[in-house]
């Protein structure tokens, strides 16, 4: 253990600049251009310093992209493994039903090695699965020939940028030269998952962070009564980004609402179980999305920070995943116009995180490795 690294506070957000301190920022930087970017987040604090090669490798969680998204903004690889593959003892709960751990590196082998020692059950965690942990190394380097790939239609969304769209075109191209079959897919329920997810994380959010009360847990500022101290406490302990996500997770589970908010989101996160549950009953053996929708932005971007909605069509490619609990990978696949890398997305079956590792390999050869130049 060499360190902590930063993120966005209570992991919620998508460009660190939640973080109670301060942003980090990406090693990346744009040809010609000394803008400092976002490295995504919430980890973001771990995908940079990964890039930065500070360190070989690092941990980071994933309740709706927090580690793909920033892996894609830092040229490095994050996955997300299946809901319930490692254990989240330690980790401050966000949204229970959605959290999972797992590994960012620099390559597809180091993120195998690592989540070989990461992934395991856990007395601690009720949620981990007490399944064989494969060899995810000895999965690197196996050919995909005759395997199955998804291509998804509704990942194809209004406004994304043609860098974006080459890049997976690109994606296509490697894997079906590596003797893949692709296949055009229909996830229909897709433009429901960031609404759902929207609501389903605030709300568990909201009941998890019940607990830092003042009273039992977390800090306390006194008051001069309890409802004082209550107020100040939580007014002073938690950033605005938080305290949205609280109000509005207290305000799908009330009574007058939660049937119109809450159940139906839970009812719309079982039809986008049963998209992906569809497809691969059809023998398709993972699915190739981009990871994200642009490139990393720059810090303080003003669009952004005017409007929490648009941060939040950063996770547009990657909640669904989580939604369905099933294993994601972020490989990074190019750079755009501005020489800023992209990351693509493998999304598989669950507990077939090797599928994922040996796709993403072929990836990974044919596209190469991508590193920042150093200016700090
Ligand atoms: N960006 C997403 C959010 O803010 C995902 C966060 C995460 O995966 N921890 O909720």
């Amino acid at each position: 253990m060499l360190g902590k690294l930063n993120m966005d506070e209570f992991a919620m957000g998508s460009s660190n600049e939640t973080s109670y301190y301060g942003p980090v920022i990406n090693p990346w930087k744009a040809e010609g251009s000394n803008l400092e970017r976002v490295p995504g987040g919430s980890s973001g604090g771990s995908a940079a310093a990964v890039a930065a090669h500070l360190c070989a490798g690092a941990t980071a969680t994933d309740t709706g992209g927090s580690i793909r998204q920033p892996a894609a903004f830092t040229g490095t690889v994050g996955i997300k493994p299946t809901y319930g593959r490692c254990s989240r003892w330690g980790v401050v709960a966000f949204a229970s039903s959605l959290d999972q751990a797992g590994p960012l590196a620099r390559d597809v082998r180091d993120a195998a090695i690592l989540l070989k020692s990461m992934a395991s059950v856990d007395d601690k965690d009720t949620t981990s699965v007490d399944l064989p942990v494969p060899d995810y190394e000895a999965a690197i380097g196996q050919s995909v020939k005759g395997m199955k790939i998804g291509i998804p239609k509704e990942y194809r969304v209004e406004g994304m940028p043609e860098d974006i769209e080459k890049l997976w075109q690109q994606g296509i191209a490697w894997l079906k030269d590596s003797g893949a079959e692709i296949v055009d897919i229909s996830l229909p329920h897709t433009k429901y998952a960031l609404p759902a997810y929207y609501i389903v994380a605030p709300a568990e959010a909201s009941s998890n962070l019940a607990r830092y009360d003042g009273v039992k847990y977390g800090l306390r500022v006194p008051g001069k009564d309890i409802a004082d101290m209550y107020e100040k406490t939580r007014a002073e302990g938690f950033g605005h980004e938080v305290q949205r996500r609280i109000m509005i997770g207290t305000y799908v589970l009330s009574a007058g609402y939660y049937d119109a908010y809450y159940l139906k989101a839970q009812k719309v996160r079982t039809l986008i179980k049963r998209d992906f549950e569809n497809v691969f009953a059809q023998g398709i053996d993972t699915i190739l999305t981009p990871a994200t929708p642009s490139a990393a932005f720059g810090i303080a971007d003003q669009e952004l920070a005017n409007d929490p909605v648009k941060m939040y069509l950063n996770d547009i490619f990657t909640v669904t995943v989580n939604m369905a609990g099933l294993p994601g990978i972020s490989v990074p696949a190019g750079l755009d116009a501005n020489g800023l890398p992209l990351g693509l997305q493998l999304i598989g079956k669950p507990f077939d995180e090797e599928t994922l590792f040996r796709t993403a390999s072929v990836i990974e050869r044919a596209a190469g490795r991508f590193t920042p130049e150093k200016w700090w």
